[in-house]
C-alpha cells in the first residue's frame, strides 16, 4: 500500500483519473510489454496508460508513485536492450498517442515535438521547409523521437551531425512524482545552472519521462547527394581506411562497414546484386555542390588503404542495403549482438580482434558498423537454444572487454537496458557508478521509475 491509499491490485484509482486511457484488458496491454531485444519478460503487467498529455504522464506517475507500482516507458518499442520491457504486476505508459508537430521555427531552424512523434515523420516534415532533423536511426520510421532521446540514439548521419543529444535544445520531462519541468532553451548558447538537458538524454526512462522535446534542425545541403563503396579483401584495411578517412579532408555524412558475412545475410534476406567482397566493404554518402569530388576523395583514399574495387553513384541504394542489415539478421534469429565503440583510430585493432576471437570460439560472427563513428554491431552466429545462447554470449563478452580495453564503451548508442547491465563495472568505476545511482535516488527516490535497468 502506498502513501496515497492506491495498492497495486486496485487500478480504479488509475481509472478514475485517466478513465479509457487507463487500459486493463490484458489482451490490449500485451502488446506494449516487449520491446524488439531478447530481453526474456519477467510476467504480466498490471495496466497499460495510453497518454494524451504530460497531464496523463503525471496522473499516471502520481498513482504509480503512490501505490509503490514499476513503471515502465514506451516509445515505439524498437529499443535492442529490454529498456521499454513491462514489469510483472507494472504499469506501463506509452506515449504513442503523443504524436503532434507543435511547431517548426525556421528561422531559429528548431521544432518542438510531442514525445511519441516518429522519427521519419518529423524529418518529413522539416524537409518540406527546406530543412532536416539530424538523427537518422536505422529503425527511423518507426522509433520516435522521445524514444531516441531516451537513448541518445544514433544512426547512419552521425558521423556528420553527431547524435540525438546534439540535436537536443530543451525537455519537458514528468518526474517519477508526477512533477512537471522544462530544461534547456531554444537559444543556441545557454549556460544556466546545471546541463539537466543532457542528463535525461540517454537515461533510459530511468530519471523522467520526456513528453514534449524542441530539437534542433539542419538545412537540407544543396546539390544531389553521391553515395559511394569500396571493397576489400581485408577488413582491418578497411578500418584503416576509415581512420584515414575521418582524419582527411573530405567529409562523409555518412561512412558504414559491412563484412562479408553481414553482405551475405543481407543479400539472401533482400537481393539487390551486392558482390559479396572477400573482407568488408564500406558504404557511404557526402553531400553538398562537391559531392562528387568528396566522393572521389574517399574513394581513392579507400584504393589507397588496398580497395581492389570503388564505386561512386546517385542511387541511395547502398545505404539501403546497410539500412537492412537488423531485419536481415533478424529474419535468420541472429539477435546476440553487441554495439561497442572504439576510438576510429583504433578500428583495424578492433576487427583484428574480432576475426580472433570468431576463431577461437569457432564461432561465425557478422559486423555492420557505423564505421565513422567506431561503433560496432557484431552479431554471432549460434544456435537459438539455451547452450547456443550461453555460448553466444561469451563470444560477445570477449568482444566487449577487447573494445574497452582500446579505450571503448560497451554501448555507442542502444543503452544498457537490462541485457547489457552485467557490463556496467566493466567501464565505470565504482565512484561513478555510486554517483550515478545517487542521481536515481535523488529523482526517484522509491525506485518505481524503470527500476534496475540502465545503471
Ligand atoms: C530495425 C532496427 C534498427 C535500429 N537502428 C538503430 C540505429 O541505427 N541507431 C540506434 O541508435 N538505434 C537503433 N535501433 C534501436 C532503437 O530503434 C532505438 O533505441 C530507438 O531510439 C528506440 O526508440 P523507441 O521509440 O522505439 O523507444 P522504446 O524501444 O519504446 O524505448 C527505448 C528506451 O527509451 C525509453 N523511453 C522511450 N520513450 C521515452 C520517453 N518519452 N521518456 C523517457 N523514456 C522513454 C524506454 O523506457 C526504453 O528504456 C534500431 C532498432 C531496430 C529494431
Amino acid at each position: 500500500m502506498g502513501a496515497g491509499g492506491a495498492s497495486p491490485d486496485d487500478v480504479s484509482g488509475l481509472r478514475r483519473a485517466l478513465g479509457d486511457r487507463a487500459v486493463v484488458d490484458p489482451e490490449l496491454v500485451a502488446p506494449y510489454a516487449l520491446d524488439s531485444s531478447r530481453a526474456v519478460p519477467e510476467g504480466t503487467p498490471l495496466a497499460l496508460v495510453l497518454a494524451e498529455s504530460t497531464a496523463d504522464v503525471a496522473a499516471a506517475l502520481r498513482w504509480a508513485d503512490a501505490a509503490g507500482v514499476r513503471v515502465s516507458v514506451r516509445g515505439a518499442g524498437t529499443g535492442l536492450v529490454g529498456g521499454a520491457m513491462a514489469y510483472d504486476g507494472g504499469l506501463i505508459i506509452s506515449l504513442e498517442r503523443m504524436n503532434r508537430i507543435l511547431e517548426i521555427d525556421r528561422k531559429n531552424r528548431v521544432a518542438v515535438v510531442q514525445a511519441g512523434v516518429i522519427t521519419g515523420e518529423l524529418d518529413d516534415a522539416c524537409r518540406e521547409l527546406g530543412l532536416f532533423f539530424p538523427p537518422d536511426p536505422a529503425s527511423a520510421r518507426l522509433c520516435t523521437v522521445g524514444g531516441n532521446i531516451a537513448t541518445n540514439a544514433g544512426g547512419l548521419r552521425c558521423v556528420s551531425h553527431g547524435v540525438t543529444t546534439d540535436s537536443v535544445a530543451g525537455l519537458e520531462v514528468v518526474l517519477a512524482d508526477g512533477r512537471v519541468m522544462r530544461t534547456g532553451a531554444r537559444t543556441r548558447k545557454n549556460v544556466v545552472g546545471y546541463d539537466l538537458t543532457s542528463l535525461f538524454v540517454g537515461s533510459e526512462g530511468t530519471l523522467g519521462v520526456v513528453t514534449e522535446a524542441t530539437v534542433r534542425l539542419k538545412p537540407v545541403p544543396e546539390g544531389a547527394p553521391r553515395t559511394f563503396r569500396a571493397s576489400f579483401d581485408r577488413v582491418e584495411d578497411a578500418g584503416r581506411a576509415v581512420t584515414a578517412i575521418v582524419n582527411g579532408p573530405a567529409r562523409p555524412e555518412v561512412l558504414e562497414l559491412m563484412d562479408a558475412l553481414s553482405v551475405e545475410i543481407i543479400e539472401s534476406f533482400h537481393p539487390s546484386g551486392l558482390a559479396v567482397p572477400a573482407g568488408a566493404m564500406l558504404v557511404g554518402q557526402t553531400v553538398g555542390l562537391d559531392a562528387a569530388e568528396q566522393a572521389g576523395i574517399i574513394t581513392g583514399i579507400c584504393a589507397a588503404h588496398g580497395a581492389g574495387d570503388t564505386e561512386i553513384s546517385d542511387s541511395d541504394a547502398l545505404l539501403e542495403a546497410r539500412r537492412l542489415s537488423n531485419p536481415a539478421l533478424n529474419a535468420r534469429g541472429l539477435k546476440i549482438s553487441c554495439d561497442v565503440g572504439v576510438p576510429v583510430a583504433a578500428l583495424a585493432e578492433m576487427f583484428r580482434g574480432v576475426g580472433e576471437i570468431s576463431e577461437r570460439h569457432g564461432k561465425r560472427i557478422s559486423t555492420v558498423a557505423h564505421a565513422g563513428d567506431g561503433n560496432l554491431h557484431s552479431t554471432v552466429e549460434a544456435p537459438d537454444d539455451p547452450e547456443g545462447i550461453r555460448e553466444a554470449d561469451a563470444v560477445i563478452d570477449d568482444i566487449t572487454r577487447l573494445a574497452i580495453s582500446l579505450g571503448g564503451t560497451i554501448s555507442g548508442e542502444h543503452g544498457i537496458g537490462s541485457v547489457k547491465r552485467h557490463e556496467l563495472s566493466w567501464q565505470l568505476d565504482g565512484t561513478a557508478l555510486g554517483v550515478q545511482r545517487a542521481l536515481k535516488r535523488a529523482l526517484d527516490p522509491r525506485g518505481i521509475l524503470t527500476p534496475d535497468r540502465a545503471i
